[in-house]
Order: C-alpha cells, then structure tokens, then sequence
C-alpha cells in the first residue's frame, strides 16, 4: 500500500513575492507503515511515483517502536540487523557516515567502507547500495537523480541546513545531474508547529536562509517563534532549480510513531532513514 499522496497543492501562484518563473511541484504526503518497522516512500515526478528506470530507488523511515538506530548506542546495531535482514538488505550494502551536523556531504565509491568518515550526508550511484542516516527531529533530505540514477540522502538539522544543497552540486560535479531531473523528498521531521527556539537562533536562521526575495514555496523559513525545516530546505532546493519536491506532513514532536529528541529527551529513539533500492525498501509490509 502506497502512502496516501494528495495531488500538488501549490504551483507558481502559491510561491511568494520574487518567485521565479516555473512549475514547481509539491506534493505532501502522510506517512503509511506497511510494516511495524519501515514506512516507505517513493520519489513523485509530474504527480507519479517513481518506480521504473534504470535504478530505481525508494524511500523509508524507521519507526519508533523499531528501537534506536544510533549508532553510538549499543542496542543500535542489533536494531539496525533486525530492520535491514526485514527488508532483505545485506548489511553490507547499507552505507552511512558518521553524523556531527555538518554540511559535508561524501560520496560513495564501490570500495567506501559502510561506516564512513564524519559527515551528514551520501550521494551514490552504485548498484545495489543503501544510504542511513539516523534522525529525530532533524530533517531527512532524499534526492534522487532521474537521469543518470544517482541518489543523495542528508540529514539535516537546523545547523545543517544547506546541507542537500551541497548534496545537490555534488550530484552536478560528479553526474552532470541537472535539477530540473531531480526529484527530492523533504521527509519527517520536527514541524514549524512545534519547533520554538531562541530569538539569535531565529535572525540567524532568517538571515541565512530567508530574505527579502525569492521563492517561499512554503512560507517563511520562520514562523512565530518556530524554523520551518521543510520550508527552509525547499526554499534552497527550488532556488537552486529543483521542481518536484514530495514534503512528509508529520511532525515528529506529536506523532509517537516518530522518534524525537525534543519529546523523549535523553533517550531519544534515532530513526533509520532510508534511501535504497526500491525492491527491498517498497517490500516493507510484504511477509506480513
Ligand atoms: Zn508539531
């Protein structure tokens, strides 16, 4: 069972004042667990999901009653096993970094060993392979390439952000990946509704990341005393061309599916995001 996605809410004309010309795209979904331990998600291009091409890849996000995925904490690797061997992925290919939210981004050769260096962030066109990053509250950024089949998931946090930017020239340096093809999916994380901070992190975030002109294709990065991670990253992602971007509708804070720090405090359940092959992250739910 697919995610329920609604058609595109907002075309140019939702875009704010300074908006550049062009048809972008946004279609909001809900998540759907058709597991106990993976909601999965495909990429939308002109409101269909992407399930063909050369290299067909799907998204996914852990749930809280999976258990933490972190890996600084023990049990991680043992919940990690138990949701790849459910999906039929071989621990080895899934590849991560080691997060310390940062905007580096790495990209991920045949030989890249699966736990990487320090960096919040992968592209990959290697068959087969899986990208993790964990989240909770952060945002997960998936982009996925629909020209040459290449892929990018970042995480990103408020300290991140600029992040799936850096993802996304990457992607051009190394594919010649043109925006336009790119299809990009802004998935759970802490909204606008529950995500006060103090007034210098507020300007900081304004300043860098809103301004007096360009496209607001979901509002301003600020909202009351509240960041918009969503807002702020599709924001970036539309400036820099990118048309077709799905945004996850379910904020972490209040729904006790999701993991979130700022809810569980301490012993916060770090979920597993997912960008992987589409046959074993869209067979979630398949055995049961
Ligand atoms: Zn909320």
């Amino acid at each position: 069972m697919l995610p329920n996605w609604t058609r595109p809410l907002h075309k140019t004309d939702a875009l704010g004042a300074g908006a550049k010309a062009g048809d972008v795209q946004l279609y909001p979904f809900h998540l759907v667990f058709q597991s106990p331990s993976l909601a999965y998600f495909p990429f939308i291009m002109d409101g269909a999901a992407l399930t063909e091409g050369k290299n067909p890849i799907g998204c996914g996000i852990s749930s809280r009653s999976a258990g933490t995925m972190s890996l600084r904490d023990p049990r991680g690797r043992f919940h990690r096993q138990r949701l790849y061997t459910s999906l039929g992925l071989d621990p080895m290919q899934v590849f991560t970094c080691t997060q310390v939210h940062s905007r580096e981004v790495l990209a991920l050769e045949a030989d890249s060993p699966c736990e990487g260096p320090q960096a919040d962030g992968m592209i990959s066109r290697e068959p087969g392979a899986c990208l993790m990053v964990t989240v909770a509250d952060c945002l997960p950024v998936y982009l996925y390439d629909t020209e040459s089949g290449g892929f990018a998931l970042v995480h990103s946090g408020w300290k991140g952000t600029g992040i799936a930017l850096n993802a996304l020239k990457l992607m051009e340096a190394r594919w010649h990946t043109r925006p336009q093809g790119v299809a990009a999916v802004l998935g759970p994380c802490i909204g606008a509704c529950c995500y006060p901070v103090d007034a210098a992190r507020r300007r900081a975030f304004d300043q860098d990341f809103g301004g007096p002109s360009g496209a607001y294709p979901l509002g301003p990065v600020v909202k009351g005393p509240a960041l918009d991670l969503q807002a702020a990253n599709a924001r970036l992602l539309v400036n820099a061309g990118v048309r077709h971007i799905a945004l996850c509708k379910d904020c972490t804070f209040t729904d006790e599916r999701l993991g979130s720090f700022r809810r569980e405090g301490p012993a916060y359940t770090a979920m597993a995001a997912l960008a992987g092959p589409l046959s074993c992250l869209g067979s979630a739910g398949a055995s049961n």
